[in-house]
C-alpha cells in the first residue's frame, strides 16, 4: 500500500477545506522578550492559569519527540487517548458513509465514538488465542472502511498482537491503522512508533493514564506522520489541553526514572499475582499479559465478581464480552492492594 497511499483520499470533504482556527495564542509567538498581552481578552491578575494555555503544547511535545525519536509535527495531544481516537474519527470518517473495523473482545471506546459520529463500526472477533484474524478482516473490509483499530496490548485480554499479522494488516488494509498502546509501557514488545516512517497509513496511540500514573490529568497522544497530524491539527478544539495538564504532564515525563520504577514495581506484583491467581481453586485460566492487569477465567464471573465486591475488592467483570465467558479482569494494585484481594480470594 505505501506506494499508492494519499491520505487526502481518506479525509473527509468537510475538513479538507478546513484552515484550523487561529487563536490569539497562535497569532502573536513571544520570542522570549518582555511584552504585554492585551490581545485575548484574559484577566490580567495573576493566578498560574490566568493566561490561555499554550494551543499547540510546544514544551510537552519537545520532550516527548526527543524521548521517542519522532519530529514534534508527528505528535497531537488530546483531553485523553479518547479525544485523540474521536478527532480521528471525524477528520476521516463521513457519518452515514464510512464505516471502522474493529476488534472484539477489545477496549468499548471504539465502538461508543463509531455510536456518537454515526460510523458503522465493523465487528470481526479475535481469534481463540486472541489474535487479528487478518483473513476475515480483509474480507471485512471494503473503499468505506477508513480505520481499523489495533489495540496491542490489548485490553481486556492483555497480550500484543502477533508483529507478522500487524506487518499484513499495515501492507493490506487500504485505510488508516490505529495502533492503541495505552499499555505499551507494561510490555517486553517494541512501540510501533519506531515503524511511523515505513507506514504512512499507520497512527499510534499513547496515553499518560496508565504506566505514567495521571488518569486524572487526562493526556492522549497520537504519532503518526506530518500530514495526518496536520489534518489532526486543523480540527482539534484550541486549547484542548489545559495549563494545569500540561504542566504536571511535563513534571512527569521529565521524570522518567520514577515511571520506570514504578512499571518494575508493578510488573514484579503482576508476577506475583498471576502465580496466586493459578492456585485459587474457582481460576481455570490465567491468560499471558503484557499490561498492568490479568484476564482470567473462573468457574463463575457473576458470582466471584460479587464475592470479591463483599469482600472489599472491585475487579471487572468482563463475561459479557465475546470469548470472554467467564472471566474477571484484575488490574495489578499496590503490594497492599494486592495482598488485600488475594486474601479475598483465598476467604472465599
Ligand atoms: C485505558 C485505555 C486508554 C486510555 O484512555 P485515556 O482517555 O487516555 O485515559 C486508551 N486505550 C485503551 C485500550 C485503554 O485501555
Amino acid at each position: 500500500m505505501s506506494t499508492k497511499f494519499n491520505i487526502e483520499n481518506l479525509v473527509r470533504d468537510n475538513v479538507k477545506g478546513l484552515k484550523p482556527y487561529s487563536s490569539a495564542r497562535d497569532e502573536y509567538v513571544s520570542d522570549g522578550s518582555e511584552m504585554v498581552f492585551l490581545d485575548a481578552n484574559e484577566n490580567p491578575f495573576e493566578s498560574g492559569v490566568n493566561r490561555y494555555p499554550d494551543p499547540q503544547q510546544r514544551s510537552l511535545k519537545s520532550v516527548l519527540a526527543k524521548q521517542k525519536g519522532v519530529l514534534v509535527n508527528n505528535i497531537l495531544l488530546g483531553n485523553g487517548s479518547d479525544e485523540v481516537l474521536d478527532l480521528i474519527f471525524r477528520a476521516f470518517c463521513e457519518p452515514a458513509i464510512d464505516n471502522i473495523i474493529s476488534l472484539p473482545p477489545t477496549y468499548g471506546m471504539y465502538k461508543v465514538l463509531s455510536g456518537i459520529n454515526n460510523i458503522e463500526n465493523r465487528e470481526v472477533l479475535l481469534t481463540p488465542d486472541f489474535e487479528p484474524d487478518v483473513t476475515a478482516i480483509l474480507k471485512a473490509a471494503d473503499l468505506k472502511s477508513k480505520i481499523l483499530f489495533l489495540c496491542s496490548p490489548n485490553n481486556p485480554t492483555g497480550n500484543v498482537f502477533s508483529e507478522d499479522r500487524i506487518i499484513q494488516l499495515l501492507e493490506n488494509f487500504n485505510g488508516l491503522v490505529v495502533i492503541d498502546e495505552a499499555y505499551i509501557d507494561f510490555s517486553k514488545e517494541k512501540s510501533w512508533v519506531a515503524q511511523l516512517k515505513n507506514y504512512p497509513n499507520l497512527i499510534v496511540t499513547q496515553t499518560l493514564s496508565k504506566a505514567y500514573g495521571l488518569a486524572g490529568i487526562r493526556l492522549g497522544i497520537c504519532y503518526a506522520s506530518e500530514a495526518i497530524i496536520a489534518v489532526l491539527n486543523k480540527i482539534k478544539p484550541p486549547y484542548n489541553v489545559n495549563e494545569l495538564t500540561q504542566q504536571k504532564a511535563l513534571e512527569r515525563i521529565l521524570d522518567i526514572d520514577s515511571v520506570r520504577s514504578e512499571v518494575v514495581s508493578i510488573l514484579h506484583e503482576r508476577e506475583i499475582l498471576s502465580e496466586v491467581l493459578l492456585q485459587v481453586n474457582f481460576v481455570e485460566k490465567v491468560y499471558k499479559t503484557d499490561a498492568n492487569f490479568i484476564l482470567a477465567k473462573v468457574d463463575d464471573a457473576n458470582m466471584r465478581y460479587q464475592q470479591l465486591v463483599e469482600n472489599g475488592v472491585v475487579v471487572r467483570n468482563r463475561t459479557s464480552q465475546p470469548l470472554c465467558n467467564n472471566t474477571l479482569r484484575f488490574t495489578v494494585g499496590t503490594e497492599k492492594e494486592n495482598k488485600k484481594l488475594v486474601k479475598a480470594l483465598k476467604s472465599i
